[in-house]
């Protein structure tokens, strides 16, 4: 039977799906977005699935602020540093959450209008 918390984000880092893989450490996998909105648009998730931010406990405090820094991390690796970039984690049906793995949308490289539609 197929486990409820498993998304398409768990086949990729499974490698059962292929990605474009930026960045990849023992805690957390970053890629590039499917379906880019910005000239940079990497998303930034954690190998273990928690299925959003509203399902994060205080437990997953380090996982959280490790995924904040790898997305700092990809950031500038995608030269973000200068110009700015947004980090956005959509939650749950009106934030417009699609993938219910959670992850850190990191978009850059075009001015980017706010607020948000
Ligand atoms: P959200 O709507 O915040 O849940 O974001 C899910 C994101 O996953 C969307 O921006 C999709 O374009 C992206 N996405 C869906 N499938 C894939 C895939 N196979 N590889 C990379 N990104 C994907």
């Amino acid at each position: 039977m197929s486990d409820p918390n498993d998304t398409l984000f768990g086949k990729i880092i499974r490698r059962e799906i292929p990605a474009d893989i930026v960045y990849e450490d023992d805690l957390a996998l970053a890629f590039r977005d499917i379906a880019p909105q910005a000239p940079v648009h990497i998303l930034v998730i954690p190998k273990r699935p928690i299925a959003n931010l509203a399902a994060a406990e205080p437990g997953d405090r380090d996982l959280l602020g490790h995924l904040l820094l790898v997305a700092k991390t990809v950031a500038e690796q995608a030269g973000l540093a200068e110009t700015g970039y947004r980090l956005v984690a959509n939650t749950g049906t009106d934030g417009g959450q699609t993938v219910y793995h959670l992850h850190f949308h990191v978009l850059g490289g075009r001015s980017l209008a706010w607020p948000p539609g």
